[in-house]
Parts: C-alpha cells; sequence; structure tokens
C-alpha cells in the first residue's frame, strides 16, 4: 500500500487515485528568466522519482509541469538585455529542456505555456468575477481572500496569522492585503493581451489553476511543488480554482523541502548560488540524483561537494557491478550454478521503502545491500550461470535505473563500443610500444588519445599496458 503524507491534512494517507489506473499529476515549471538553479533541479528531481515509482506500481501517470513565460522577471530582464521579452523566454525555455534532458529527467506528457492559454486563463478570472470572488480596480482584478472561507487551509494559518507573517506589498487598491492579483494592468513597454478588463497581463497563481484544470480536470490527484510555494502560491490555487468550480481542486499536496548550500541559505548575494548547468560540468546526473534521492523529499538538504562526491564514489560500486553484469551476460553461460539468491526479499524492502511516502533514502539503502550482496554470492561462487547475472540486471533495471534514476546501463563499458575487436586494440597497443621504443611520441600519443575518442582508455604500468572500455 502506496502512502503519502499530505501538506493539506498533514498526515500520511494511504494514495487512492480518483480513476485508476489513471494518475493525474502537476508540478510547478520554472519561470524561465534564467538557468534554473539546484534548489529548483532538487524539485524537479525528486517529482521524476514519484512519477516513475508511480509508473513502476502500475499506474497511467499523465504528468504536467507549466513554464511561466510572462512575468515581472522575465519582463525585467528583457528591460535589462533590450531583447524581446518572448525571445528571452524561448531562450531559457530551450535551456530548461537541455538541463532536464542531462539530469535523465523523464519528460512530461505536456509542458502548457502560460501564454498559450490567455483564453482558459481570463475565462477562470471572468468567472470569479461574475461569481464575486474577484474585483477590478481600474484595470487591475483582484482576488478578494475574505470571500473565500477556507483561504489559509493549506498552510494551516488563518488570515490574521497569514497578514502578519507575510511580506505584503502595500497597494491602496486592494481590499484586503492579502488579495492577489488575477489580471495586471499593462504598463508601458510591458506585453498585454486583450481582456474584459483592458489590455494587461495574468498574475502567475492564475496560470497554474487555469492551466491544471484544462490539462487534468477540475479535480485532480497530485499537485506537487517546492515548500516555498505552499503560501502564497499553492493557497491561493486553492483559493481560485474552488472558488471558480465549486469542488475540491486537489486530493494529495507534496511539498519538496528547502537546499542549503554548505549549511547556509543559497542567495546569488553570497556566492554561494549554483545553477543545475553549472553542477552537471562536475558531477554526473546519477551522482546528483543519488545525492537528493539519499535524502527524504520532504526534508532539508544540505548540499556540499563532499555530498556529491561521495554519492560519485557509492556510484562507483554500482556501475562497477552493473559493468560485470554485462560481461557476464554476454559469456552466456548457460551450464554453470544459479547462486541461491533472495531477489524477492530486496524487491519487497525496495518497494516497503518507496510505498512509505516516497523514502528513497531507505530505497538507495537498499540497492547498496544488494550490490553488497550480489557481489559476495559472486565472491563464493564459481562458475556463476548468465541466469542469474540477467535477474541481476533486472532488478536493478526496474529499481536503481528505472525508478531512482541513478544508473545507467546503456552507458556500461561492455555493451558499447564492440566494433573495435579485442585483437585490433592490441594491435594498436603494440604498434604504440614501439612507437615509444623509436621514441616517437607524438605517434604513442596519438594512438592513445585517438583510443580514447573511441571509448578505449589505455593504463600504462610496470606491467605493461592494459586497456578498459568506457561509455559510448
Ligand atoms: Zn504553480
Amino acid at each position: 500500500m502506496l502512502s503519502i503524507y499530505n501538506t493539506l491534512t498533514r498526515k500520511k494517507e494511504e494514495f487512492k487515485p480518483i480513476n485508476p489506473p489513471y494518475v493525474n499529476m502537476y508540478v510547478c515549471g520554472p519561470t524561465v528568466y534564467d538557468y534554473f538553479h539546484i534548489g529548483n533541479a532538487r524539485s524537479f528531481i525528486m517529482s521524476d522519482i514519484i512519477r516513475r515509482y508511480l509508473e513502476y506500481k502500475g499506474f497511467d501517470v499523465k504528468f504536467v509541469m507549466n513554464l511561466t513565460d510572462v512575468d515581472d522577471k522575465i519582463i525585467k530582464k528583457s528591460n535589462e538585455e533590450k531583447k524581446d521579452a518572448g525571445a528571452i523566454a524561448d531562450l531559457y525555455i530551450k535551456a530548461f529542456f537541455e538541463d532536464i534532458e542531462k539530469l535523465k529527467i523523464k519528460k512530461a506528457d505536456l509542458y502548457p505555456k502560460a501564454t498559450a492559454h490567455m483564453q482558459e486563463i481570463i475565462g477562470l478570472i471572468k468567472k470569479l468575477v461574475d461569481k464575486g470572488f474577484a474585483y477590478n480596480v481600474d484595470g487591475n482584478v483582484f482576488y478578494d481572500v475574505s470571500k473565500f472561507e477556507k483561504y489559509g487551509k493549506l498552510s494551516g494559518k488563518n488570515l490574521d496569522e497569514l497578514i502578519s507573517g507575510a511580506r505584503i506589498e502595500i497597494n491602496e487598491e486592494k481590499k484586503n492585503p492579502l488579495d492577489f492579483s488575477l489580471w495586471k494592468k499593462a504598463k508601458e513597454g510591458e506585453p498585454y493581451w486583450e481582456s474584459p478588463w483592458g489590455n494587461g497581463r495574468p498574475g502567475w497563481h492564475i496560470e497554474c489553476s487555469a492551466m491544471s484544470c484544462k490539462h487534468l480536470g477540475e479535480t485532480f490527484d497530485i499537485h506537487a511543488g517546492g515548500n516555498d510555494l505552499i503560501f502564497p502560491h499553492h493557497e491561493n490555487e486553492i483559493a481560485q480554482s474552488e472558488a471558480a468550480n465549486g469542488k475540491k481542486f486537489v486530493n494529495y499536496w507534496i511539498h519538496f523541502g528547502f537546499l542549503n548550500i554548505n549549511n547556509e541559505k543559497m542567495s546569488k548575494s553570497l556566492g554561494n548560488f549554483f545553477t543545475a548547468r553549472e553542477i552537471l560540468k562536475l558531477f554526473s546526473a546519477e551522482a546528483i540524483r543519488l545525492a537528493f534521492a539519499q535524502t527524504h523529499y520532504a526534508g532539508p538538504l544540505n548540499f556540499s561537494d563532499e555530498l556529491l562526491a561521495s554519492a560519485e564514489k557509492g556510484l562507483e560500486k554500482l556501475n562497477n557491478l552493473a559493468d560485470k553484469v554485462d560481461e557476464e551476460i554476454k559469456k552466456n553461460n548457460t551450464t554453470g550454478n544459479v547462486p541461491a539468491f533472495e531477489f524477492n526479499k530486496f524487491k519487497n524492502d525496495f518497494e516497503n521503502a518507496m510505498d512509505d511516502d516516497f523514502n528513497s533514502p531507505q530505497a538507495c539503502a537498499v540497492i547498496f545491500d544488494f550490490v553488497r550482496e550480489v557481489n559476495r554470492a559472486i565472491a563464493e561462487n564459481e562458475n556463476i550461470s548468465s541466469k542469474f547475472f540477467l535477474d541481476v540486471k533486472e532488478f536493478l533495471q526496474n529499481t536503481a535505473e528505472g525508478v531512482l534514476g541513478i544508473l545507467d546501463f546503456s552507458k556500461s563499458t561492455v555493451s558499447s563500443n564492440d566494433s573495435i575487436s579485442e585483437d585490433l586494440i592490441n594491435l594498436l597497443i603494440k604498434l604504440r610500444i614501439d612507437a615509444k621504443k623509436e621514441k616517437n611520441y607524438a605517434l604513442s600519443d596519438k594512438i592513445r588519445d585517438e583510443l580514447n575518442k573511441l571509448g578505449i582508455i589505455l593504463q600504462d604500468s610496470k606491467e605493461g599496458t592494459a586497456y578498459k572500455r568506457t561509455k559510448k
């Protein structure tokens, strides 16, 4: 039984989708004015792991992530760089897709853009105005929080607490300081759309209500996002959607914890601000994913070089086993022994961990126990049948690769570059030794470098030259 901690009810609940096996899931996506940072990467990766696990369990997940492509920050950047706001958004949408691909994040079924949903957004605001939940002041439309009785139910606070706790800009047009913008009147030089209230553009919160409703329905299963979005963003989404549709908006709310850098809050002013793109230059996607997965999604995560270095080290064991497994499968040994091994125990342990509110740290521990036990079985047995290695591979493919995304068999050193035969490599190694003897170091280096490009790494030692195949 899968249970999920629901921010709305503040307890772990059994997961029951509205229309199984279908699961509709919405995650707040990026505002595309810059490369996304490593804190955003945590939300994207953890929602990816959750989605992959739901799929592992046999659910048919429709996963939607919005792209906020009209926003104050985009307009600010477009003014600074003297570029069209649309061009800024396009540039960072492209970068977003490049980065999530590098992070091995499965593509969403849909990435709706705010600018492509103006009709739905305006329709929803109109509904709120007609029902008396919103008011227009000279072309600015605000949501009237006092009209929505349950305002504060997600963050668990009443209006007074919210007012005293929030940083609220003074705006004389608002009836209540917590009222928020649904439609912003166009200012000089800003992009705008026509509406019943004049030219303007939508507020951020209404975009998510309009797009999630269009693509996932008035009530859907899971809505996820960073902790910092609980208030006001998600609180406002609930107020908008439930007031307009008269129905419960979302059944399960999932929130990802904060990410600190070396125990400090990440900020540009502290100089400890990192984009996912920068981190990807230093560490593999698998290491970043493992570093994240080893902390529960809801808890705070302290990000550091040591954390990633230790993840890389952990992965070495996993990758070494994956290489060994592929090598043994290739031998196609059908007459060897099949060691006794409790595959089912590991499968159950993995599932029990993930069923418990996606306890990925525990699931990672199961994977590393599995690696250790398989290595022990290999050490203790001789002439092992390929069948055993096929079972090992199947387990790792389903769990470490399929759910956690911390292993990639296609990178295996064995399955790739088979086209270069062992004999040919040994011949080149011999030629290189001859070249060295003749002090033709330019040629010997060239042979080494060219082989390197083909994924063959030469390793010189006192005993001679060995080689290793790496990724494609
Ligand atoms: Zn949102």
